[in-house]
C-alpha cells in the first residue's frame, strides 16, 4: 500500500465519503480503533476514513479510543487530519448550520487518557495554539469559495458527557464567551499534536446547547435535532472535505512537524 496522505475522522454521515473504499483492520499498542479505516483516492491522493463513533455508532464519547485512533493514523504514515464534528452553539453569531473552524478549545473532560507521555521521557508539549494553522486556512478559504456559512475561528469547550449541560453550565460558558461546545473535541487534538500530525477540526452547528443564547423559550439540545440538521448539511460538509483534499499542498508549511523540538526535559 502507498502512502497514505490525509486522514479524514467524522461522524457517521460520512461513511461515503470514499468511493468504493478498501477496510483495513488496524493493530495500536492502545487497543483498536474505533472502527476498520476506510482507505480511498480523492483524485490523486490517498485518503483514510475513521468513522470516530464506530461504523454502528456504538461509541459513547467517552469510550472512544482516541489514542488508538491517533496512533493508527501516524502509523499509515498519515501527517495530515480533517476532523469533523457537529457541536452546540453558545454564542447568537454561532448559527444553526453555520461550520466554525476552531481555533482554541477549554478541556472540560474528566475521565480520558490524554496523553502518549507518560513518562519515564517527560515531555511537555505546547498547546497554545492547538490546531494546524495551515489546514485550518484552507478549511476557512474553501468554504468561503463553497459559499457555506463558516467561522474563522471560535473556542471550542468540550464537556465529558453524556449529560448535555445543565443551564448553569452553558450560561457560564456563554458568558465566558466561549463559542461552541461538544464531548469529542479532545482529546483529539493534542494527541494529534503530540505524534506532530497536523490537525484541524471543523464543526457544524446543529443546535442551541440549553438555549440561552437565543434568549427565547426555545427546547435544549436534543439528540433528534442534532441528527437532523447533522444530516440536512452533511452534503456541505462532504463538499468542504473534498474540495480540502484537492487544495492540501504536499509540504507543510505549519510547525506542527516540530513540536517536540524543546518539549522534552
Ligand atoms: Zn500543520
Amino acid at each position: 500500500m502507498g502512502k497514505i496522505d490525509i486522514a479524514v475522522i467524522g461522524g457517521s454521515g460520512f461513511y461515503n465519503l470514499l468511493n468504493k473504499p478498501e477496510l483495513i483492520k488496524v493493530e495500536t499498542p492502545y487497543g483498536p480503533p474505533s472502527a476498520k479505516l476506510a482507505v480511498g483516492k480523492v483524485g490523486e491522493r490517498k485518503v483514510v476514513f475513521l468513522p470516530r463513533h464506530g461504523y454502528d455508532h456504538e461509541l459513547p464519547p467517552s469510550q472512544i479510543p482516541y489514542k488508538a485512533n491517533l496512533w493508527a493514523f501516524k502509523s499509515l504514515g498519515v501527517e495530515r487530519i480533517i476532523a469533523i464534528t457537529a457541536c452546540g452553539s453558545l454564542q447568537t453569531k454561532m448559527k444553526r448550520g453555520d461550520f466554525v473552524v476552531v481555533d482554541q478549545f477549554v478541556d472540560r473532560t474528566r475521565h480520558r487518557d490524554d496523553t502518549f507521555f507518560q513518562g519515564p521521557l517527560t515531555t511537555h508539549i505546547s498547546s497554545a495554539y492547538p490546531y494546524c494553522e495551515q489546514l485550518s486556512k484552507i478549511a476557512y478559504q474553501t468554504g468561503r469559495k463553497l459559499n457555506i456559512g463558516i467561522h474563522q475561528n471560535g473556542t471550542l469547550v468540550i464537556i465529558e458527557g453524556p449529560r448535555f449541560s445543565t443551564k448553569a453550565e452553558s450560561e457560564w460558558f456563554t458568558k465566558m464567551g466561549w463559542d461552541i461546545i461538544n464531548m469529542t473535541g479532545y482529546p483529539e487534538v493534542t494527541l494529534a499534536k503530540e505524534l506532530e500530525l497536523c490537525y484541524c477540526a471543523i464543526a457544524l452547528v446543529t443546535d442551541y446547547d440549553v438555549g440561552i443564547v437565543t434568549k427565547e423559550k426555545i427546547k435544549p439540545v436534543s439528540m433528534g435535532e442534532i441528527t437532523k440538521v447533522f444530516k440536512e448539511n452533511n452534503q456541505k460538509a462532504q463538499k468542504l472535505v473534498l474540495e480540502m483534499i484537492r487544495k492540501i499542498p504536499d509540504e507543510r508549511s505549519c510547525e506542527c512537524g516540530k513540536v517536540l523540538e524543546g518539549a522534552r526535559i
